[in-house]
């Protein structure tokens, strides 16, 4: 049966990138449909319910700045709230939290019951229909045909997903869901380049059955920090707090011993890890000389007593992981509630997309999430957003938008991957941004909001917030810049008392606050230079900026010097063997990869400055 409404916009999956891809498409003003497997799983955590950490939280707060929904969700959801790296600099800063899984996964599907422009069909998507290179729309297991010129396909680990447990494995999209493999097989028929990876996730405990009393108890932070710039910890739901423990030799010699019979070792599993989030087996494998390796007990939720020991993700046979459970202090008398598994998947070369996330092979088919060969729930919503974004752009006739790699992590996301591609894994760490102190979480919303309201992204009341806090930044770095204070005047001997600060030439309050010795909050209690403002958020990025003001300038130059050649475009059908004095390889490279600008050629490793210079020449020439 053909379906007999016709959509803009249909997005496959309803996990972190389908979610935000389909509110993001719906916002921008596209008929949007999100089919998934099953609407209960609508925002599922898969594996650790947790939301934000370095790198991370910076995409969560440029979600939210955007009109996002992860920020939100995760306000109502997060049971313990930490801000990490609190004692280093604003640049690397970042804020985490513990999430109830039920709780998350209600907020986002409140979010998706309740956007206009925005229906969700439930049902396995099996096909694609297309018309030469273009997509047409989507064929469910069913046999239901919908029609759509855009659609963005989320199927996280979904695709051919095999779940190994020791020497047992079985076609699985996470434990307890079926896999994706009629899509699968579809589209290893399309020219898109596919390859495997694998993840893993570890065995959950019953709580109740922890020992508690000899373990590190790790609470929240207070105050409590929030993602979205709209939200406040008043919306975070009751706290908990989260405990450590430790691997022990023994557990060490429990996995050496089961070590024949894990599929890591043995060959059955092909797909590459995340290196930053390697199973226990591979941790005691790699750094044999380590004795102990750090494990954090984090609650699932508050309604229910599992519990997820974060730091011992394995694949091994269960009797294996049963007795590896039990080695560890305080588990010693710990019920499994699920094993530990490892899933591997089928994942796209992201070089095959275009910077708006649509796939080069296949005109309004566009990508995002884990099928990118990314990890992580934020960087999925982050491209989700970017692609949702874009295919309803699309479908309105408008140009994509793509943030630069100097205004968000959510473009250095997206150009490391079109640019380099990734044969791991890949999330985000802060230092994959070359321009870290521009990319901070405190100003996610100053970087993005105005991109976000031009873009039809931000509504009134989001827009109302920011300006309010934009205008009240702006009105006291002016109020704090006409101050002066002079030495032997007043002002002066009201800053020396009250901070033990003397002044050898006069300076306005504002340069006051770029010294180390002085932060905001005692500036404003000296009188006269008081007040001040109350709200924290405000009195933040008066401080940050002022404090951070001759590097940011710097970086500022070094931006704009960069950008003027950065973004000169190059046409999707360039001619490079046409390009005199490339190499061979460079033209092979940049045929293959067919960079969107010459910011992106740059970046692909093996174009030599060298080689940009002739493409700017001839660029010039052909304009
Ligand atoms: P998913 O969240 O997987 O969502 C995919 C959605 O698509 C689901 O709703 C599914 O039902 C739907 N779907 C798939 N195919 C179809 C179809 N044909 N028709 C209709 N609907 C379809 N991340 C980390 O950062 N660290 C970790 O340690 C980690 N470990 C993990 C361990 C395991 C076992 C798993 C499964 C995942 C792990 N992850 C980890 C990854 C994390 O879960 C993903 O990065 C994130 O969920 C990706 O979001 P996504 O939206 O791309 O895909």
């Amino acid at each position: 049966m053909l379906f007999p409404q016709r959509y803009d916009v249909i997005v496959i999956g309803g996990g972190h990138a389908g979610t935000e891809a389909a509110l993001t498409s719906a916002r921008a003003g596209a008929s949007t449909l999100l089919l998934s497997h099953s609407i209960e799983t609508i925002g599922q955590m898969s594996c650790n319910p947790a939301i934000g950490g370095i790198g991370k939280g910076h995409l969560v707060k440029e979600i939210d700045a955007l009109g996002g929904i992860m920020g939100r969700a995760a306000d109502r959801a997060g049971i313990q709230w930490r801000t990490l790296n609190a004692s280093k600099g604003p640049a690397v800063r970042a804020t985490r939290c513990q999430a109830d899984r039920s709780l998350y996964r209600a907020a986002i599907r409140h979010a998706v019951e309740n956007q206009p422009n925005l229906n969700v069909f439930q049902q396995a998507v099996d096909d694609l229909t297309l018309e030469g290179n273009r997509v047409t729309g989507v064929v469910t297991q069913m046999g239901l045909r919908f029609t759509a010129d855009r659609v963005v396909l989320t199927a996280g680990t979904f695709l051919a997903g095999k779940i190994h447990v020791g020497q047992a494995n079985y076609a699985g999209g996470r434990a307890g869901d079926a896999p994706a493999l009629t899509l699968a097989q579809r589209l290893r028929e399309l020219p898109l380049g596919v390859a495997r990876l694998k993840t893993g996730t570890p065995p959950r405990i019953d709580g109740r059955s922890i020992d508690y009393s000899t373990l590190d108890e790790q609470p929240g932070d207070d105050p409590m920090p929030v993602f979205s710039f709209t939200g406040s910890a008043a919306d975070h739901p009751r706290q908990v707090s989260c405990w450590i423990t430790h691997t022990s030799e023994r557990t060490h010699d429990v996995i050496r011993a089961g070590l024949d019979r894990s599929p890591l070792f043995t060959g059955a599993i092909e797909g590459v890890g995340p290196r930053y989030c390697p199973s226990i087996e591979d941790k005691v494998v790699r750094f044999a000389d380590k004795t102990s390796h750090q494990i954090f007990i984090e609650p699932e939720g508050l309604d229910t007593h599992e519990i997820y020991p974060n730091g011992i993700s394995t694949s091994l046979p269960f009797d294996v992981q049963y007795d590896l459970v039990r080695s560890i202090r305080g588990f010693e008398h710990a019920v499994i509630t699920r094993p530990g598994y490892a899933i591997e998947y089928d994942y796209f070369d992201p070089r095959g997309l275009r910077a708006s996330l649509e796939t080069q092979a296949i005109d309004g088919l566009y990508f995002a999430g884990q099928i990118n060969g990314t990890t992580g729930y934020e960087e999925a919503a982050a491209q989700g957003l970017i692609a949702g974004l874009n295919a309803a752009r699309a479908s309105q006739g408008l140009a994509p938008w793509t943030p630069r790699r100097d205004e968000a992590y959510i473009g250095v996301l997206i150009d490391d991957l079109v640019t380099n591609g990734t044969i791991e894994p890949y999330r985000m760490f802060t230092s994959r941004a070359e321009y870290r102190l521009q990319l901070r979480e405190d100003n996610a919303d100053l970087r993005l909001t105005g991109h976000g309201r031009d873009l039809g992204l931000v509504d009134d009341t989001q827009w109302a917030a920011f300006a309010t806090k934009r205008d009240a930044i702006e009105r006291e770095q002016a109020r704090l810049k006409a101050l002066w204070v002079v030495p032997g005047q007043p002002l002066a001997a009201g800053l020396d008392a009250a901070t033990g600060v003397t002044l050898s030439k006069e300076a306005t309050a504002h340069d006051l606050l770029r010294r180390p010795e002085l932060d905001y909050a005692k500036l404003v209690r000296v009188p006269g230079l008081g007040p001040g403002v109350d709200d924290a958020r405000v009195a933040e990025q008066v401080e940050v900026q002022a404090k951070y003001a001759g590097y940011l300038d710097r970086q500022r130059d070094d931006i704009d010097r960069q950008r003027r050649s950065e973004d000169t475009p190059i046409p999707r059908d360039f001619d490079y063997t046409a390009v005199s004095g490339l190499s061979a390889e460079v033209t092979a490279k940049l045929t293959k990869a067919r960079p969107d600008t010459i910011g992106q050629a740059s970046r692909i490793s093996g174009v030599t400055p060298a080689a940009i210079s002739l493409l700017l020449v001839h660029l010039k020439r052909q304009a």
